[in-house]
């Protein structure tokens, strides 16, 4: 039996809606004669070829199932003991971070983004205590869009206190084409416990798969390593990972069609008179104007699927194709016309 989201529009979960790369889907039916071997223990060959991209060595990458994943051994590495420990992050954002420290009884604080939700890093550093373990954030933020400066990011790399492993999060960095923002990367060597996530599920089109990534110096990934299962990523992941890695052409198709797609959407919110905040990502953080969950649930009965944002009458959605959106355009036009 084939489980298939049947929603006209799956808005809900920042998937890439243009698909996944033909050479991806190639590689992983080639790779199936493989099921009955055990994968790389620690998908080394991707690790590898991540190594190579991003000009790090090899040893300081680890591969995920998913980068959900890597969020959770990380609390697990980090917060001991659970119950004396803190998570510091924003809100909104992804609420993963939150649930992640509910499991194991971490305190979780998060300090509100301002009216334009961007950080304030002043905010964020007062807000550290002699508890706080980890602090996530979120970069481009999900699902507000909103990114930090170039400036607030050293700042933030160079200040928060030492006994505080920060975790940049970019899941959705790929579509970020501010000129002010900017990768943790670079400064990895200037902080011992900087951590950045990367993922497979957004811009690779590839969340049914599981794979994530985490960068970092030695000691922060062999931590984390510790604590993780030696198959954790099926060799077909690593497989489609790996392919995808190399499939510029798909690459910059995705970023195309959602720019396209971005500005699509734009255009039908203004149509609407639907106010919406600039966004780094692959999803738009609306204010519907009206109670967010009956609109969100009437939405749903006509096929679309969006996320609930954090305060009653915020919405995200995620970018879709035209033919999409203008169906999105054409219910919620009927929805929004007071009837006569
Ligand atoms: N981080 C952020 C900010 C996300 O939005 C998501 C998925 N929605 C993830 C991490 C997790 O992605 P995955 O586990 O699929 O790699």
């Amino acid at each position: 039996m084939i489980y298939k989201n049947t929603a006209v529009y799956n808005a809900g979960t920042n998937e890439n809606l243009f698909g996944a790369s033909a050479k991806v889907t190639a590689a992983v039916t080639e790779a199936l004669v493989t099921l009955n071997s055990y994968p790389e223990p620690d998908a080394t060959p991707l690790r590898e070829a991540l190594a190579q991209k991003l000009s790090v060595r090899s040893t300081q990458i680890i591969v995920g199932s998913g980068s959900g994943e890597l969020i959770s051994l990380l609390v697990q590495a980090y917060c001991y003991p659970f119950h004396e420990s803190a998570i510091l992050s924003v809100r909104p954002t992804f609420p993963l971070y939150q649930m992640e420290a509910r499991d194991f009884g971490v305190r979780y604080e998060a300090i509100s983004l301002d009216s334009s939700y961007n950080i304030q890093v002043d905010d964020l550093l007062y807000a550290v205590n002699d508890s706080t373990r980890l602090c996530f954030i979120s970069n481009p933020n999900n699902p507000t869009g909103s990114c930090l400066s170039v400036a607030d990011l050293k700042r933030l790399i160079q200040e928060l206190p030492a006994h505080v492993t920060l975790v940049l999060d970019e899941a959705y960095i790929e579509y970020a084409s501010s000129p002010d923002f900017g990768s943790a990367l670079p400064f990895l060597q200037e902080r011992d416990n900087l951590v950045v996530l990367r993922t497979f599920s957004k811009v690779y089109g590839l969340a049914s798969l599981r794979v994530g990534y985490m960068v970092a110096q030695e000691a922060t990934i062999d931590k984390v390593k510790q604590l993780k299962q030696p198959f954790n990523v099926n060799h077909l992941a690593q497989i489609a990972a790996a392919t995808a890695l190399q499939d510029e052409d798909f690459l910059q198709y995705t970023l195309q069609e959602t720019a396209t797609g971005k500005a699509h959407l734009q255009s039908v919110l203004d149509k609407l008179g639907i106010q919406y905040w600039p966004s780094e990502g692959n999803f738009l953080y609306v204010d519907a104007g009206l109670p967010a969950r009956p609109l969100c649930q009437q939405l749903q009965q006509q096929g679309v699927l969006v996320r609930l944002g954090e305060d009653s009458f915020s919405l995200r959605i995620t970018i879709g194709t035209k033919k999409h959106q203008d169906y999105l355009h054409h219910i919620l036009k009927t929805m929004l016309t007071p009837s006569h």
